[in-house]
């Protein structure tokens, strides 16, 4: 159903032409249409102004006034100060631009015109009583009513675009929205949920009458968005737990946790009875499992996999287990063969990097069913290994994969269980909207005994101190990792940097210990010959690049030094620290960064302040937002306009409840008040592989 005038493009609305569409197109805005979308960056509120003399304080308020004397000085080389007075009814303020040459002509123009400029900004704390306000927004005032006397859009921009182009676009857009616009939230969810019509929603949106409104139209659209992110994943999991059904295999729990017990020196905790117990329900079910287990690093999956794989192979079926990384594959492998062998379950490792030959006796074990559990990194799914009798799949880490590989591997054989694993703890909104389609078991406790990691933050000047600290634990028999500043580049430059790092370590720093040297680069049996000398403590100091990041266990490694700690992810560096603080030992972390940024600093105490993953995902995806946050890996799938992933969590529990009770009362979508929605969900870039639902 074409939109008319919505769908007209922009070039060839009225006022527009194509000098204005090129900018307009930069900010993703090609469609009249588009504009309803454009989210202000905020809004002013234009029906009174604060007067200059009223000012009390630092926050930022908006003034109107008169351009009065306007003068730019350099002070030295390149730098510009401009200089402008603003009066109001007798009082002014002294405006102060740096480097920005060019708005002393816009200003000067004011000020000859004797034009009204609306002004935006704080006051410099350290003078209320002679006010001076630096780099301030301002416009000139018009008695254009989009732009005064009202609540006022504020607009992200770019060069070539007003606000005022973009306010009377947007008023044009919701014009032509009145009539016919697509209804994506049906009517009765609508008034269930006390949501606005779409059309009403983003006039409240852009042009509020009051606050109230604004918040209001902002939850509706978020809750369109949400909504049909929480249908796609309602048919997937649909599709997936009773559209192919699962096989079937019983479990005595009770069994097989002691079997466990009998293979493990230790005693499970009692999220991990749980969350064996959750996967023992899911595939006695006779449905196929889907489901996420998250728990922070350390928490103890490892042996959840163990006894999902037991769980398989005990009624008569392989699995298998992928890891992101060759180290962690060879890590699990070896730990598997450890646990399981004795059993006499045999274990079969396939890597990328593997001889050709060990890759293809691996492929002939498993194809056979000679061995029972596979384990290997993406090879596992890239190969066309077959399996004999492929019943369960375990993809740890998770968020070191795409989504599209987790259901490549889905697709071996005949709708195998999938238990998905993952220690980067997801944003319970994350969790909710992106894997809305798996169940989810969350391990909340670590294993008794467990000392939180120390985490200090110190500057580069401090270093010296670091490395005496460092030695007194060496000293006492504890080993260290040191952590090479992120090069993203390349893993070439990565190697080099962690090159450069190895032999100043061994050479200049900790000249009496034994340091190894780890990176992406190495070959597989480097890389497994290095791992396996530090674990058995022939090594005192690993110098590694972010490839132990997932999953490597040393439990008497107690210290880690993480250079230039503030080019990392606080996820990422939560994984990294998450390598020590295994053993019985009090256990460091140090970052060492000078960040300059307030954020930077802000994320750096944020690690030094809590250990629980949780919250310091949650912190990551509020300081970094969505796209930083997943990488551009997977960030396509969160491109939000209005709902918000580190805010919104009650609107995505709504729209989960919604899209459900959507999807029972008309499983096909065909009723006609489903049809936006069905249109949104074939066509959303979100999750191009469930285009054909319906
Ligand atoms: P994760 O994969 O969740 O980061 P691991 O499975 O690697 O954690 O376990 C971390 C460490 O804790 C391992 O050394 C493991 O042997 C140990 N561990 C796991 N569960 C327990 C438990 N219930 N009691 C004591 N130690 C445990
Ligand atoms: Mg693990």
């Amino acid at each position: 159903m074409p939109q008319g005038q919505l769908d007209c493009p922009l070039q060839y609305v009225k006022g527009i032409g194509p000098g204005l569409a090129k900018p307009l197109a930069k900010l993703g805005l090609n469609k009249l249409g588009d504009v309803l979308w454009h989210v202000p960056r905020r809004w002013e509120d234009r029906r009174t102004f604060v007067s200059i003399r009223n000012i009390r304080s630092t926050e930022p308020v908006t003034l109107r006034g008169k351009i009065r004397a306007v003068s730019t000085t350099r002070p030295k080389g390149r730098i510009s100060i401009t200089k402008a007075i603003l009066e109001d009814g007798g009082s002014s303020i002294t405006l102060v631009f740096f480097n920005q040459p060019f708005v002393e002509k816009a200003l000067v123009s004011a000020a000859n015109l004797n034009e009204d400029v609306i002004v935006y900004g704080s006051v410099k704390a350290d003078n209320l009583f002679a006010p001076e306000m630096n780099s301030p927004e301002w416009e000139i005032a018009s008695q254009d009513s989009l732009s005064m006397n009202r609540i006022v859009p504020i607009y992200p921009l770019t060069e070539g675009v007003r606000q005022r182009t973009l306010r009377r676009l947007v008023m044009q857009a919701l014009e032509a929205s009145e009539s016919d616009f697509p209804q994506v939230i049906p009517e009765d969810i609508c008034r269930q949920y006390n949501l606005m019509k779409a059309s009403e929603a983003f006039k409240a949106l852009h042009f509020p009458e009051e606050w109230i409104h604004r918040d209001a139209g902002r939850r509706t659209l978020a809750f369109e968005e949400f909504l049909v992110i929480q249908t796609l994943a309602y048919f997937r999991r649909q599709r997936h737990t009773t559209g192919k059904p699962g096989i079937r295999m019983p479990v005595n729990l009770h069994k097989l946790i002691a079997e466990l017990h009998e293979i493990v020196p230790f005693e499970l905790t009692s999220a991990q009875r749980r969350a064996i117990g959750d996967i023992a329900a899911d595939i006695s079910s006779g449905h196929a499992m889907n489901r996420l287990v998250q728990g922070d690093v350390g928490s103890g999956k490892t042996i959840v996999a163990v006894a999902a794989i037991l769980m398989a192979v005990q009624n008569g079926c392989q699995a298998a287990l992928m890891a992101p990384t060759e180290v962690l594959a060879q890590q699990h492998a070896f730990a598997l063969q450890q646990l399981l062998e004795p059993l006499g379950i045999p274990i079969a490792l396939a890597t990328g990097s593997m001889t050709n030959k060990a890759r293809q006796a691996a492929r002939v074990h498993l194809e056979t069913g000679q061995a029972r559990v596979g384990v290997g990194t993406h090879a596992l799914i890239q190969d066309n290994t077959q399996f004999a009798k492929l019943g369960m799949v375990i993809i740890d880490e998770q968020h070191r994969f795409g989504v599209l590989q987790r259901q490549a591997l889905g697709l071996k054989g005949d709708s195998p269980h999938i238990l998905v694993m993952t220690a980067t703890p997801i944003p319970r909104t994350v969790t909710l909207t992106m894997y809305g389609d798996l169940d989810s078991t969350i391990i909340d406790e670590l294993p008794p005994g467990r000392r939180p990691v120390v985490t200090h933050w110190r500057t580069h000047e401090m270093r010296d101190r670091v490395y005496s600290g460092i030695r007194e634990m060496l000293d006492q028999g504890r080993q260290a990792y040191v952590v090479c500043s992120l090069v993203e580049e390349s893993e070439a430059l990565q190697a080099k940097s962690a090159i450069e790092t190895y032999t100043h370590m061994q050479n200049v720093v900790f000249p009496e210990y034994r340091v190894g040297l780890m990176h992406g680069q190495l070959k597989p049996d480097e890389k497994k010959s290095v791992m396996a000398q530090f674990k058995a403590h022939e090594l005192d100091i690993l110098v590694s690049t972010t490839v132990i990041e997932v999953g490597v266990d040393v439990p008497n490694a107690s210290v880690m030094l993480i250079e230039d700690a503030d080019r990392f992810g606080l996820a990422q560096l939560h994984q990294l620290r998450g390598r020590v603080g295994r053993g019985q030992h009090a256990s460091y972390c140090i970052l060492i960064a000078s960040p300059k940024s307030v954020e930077g600093r802000a994320r750096m105490e944020i690690m030094t302040h809590t250990t629980d993953g949780f919250k310091i995902a949650d912190e990551d995806l509020r300081l970094r937002g969505p796209g930083e946050f997943f990488g551009t890996r997977q960030s396509g799938a969160m491109e939000l306009k209005v709902g918000d992933l580190a805010a919104d969590i009650q609107v995505i529990e709504e729209c989960k409840a919604a899209a459900a009770a959507i999807a029972e009362h008309d499983p096909d979508l065909i009723l006609p008040q489903h049809q936006p929605l069905k249109r949104l969900i074939q066509s959303g870039p979100q999750n191009i592989e469930l285009a054909k639902v319906g």
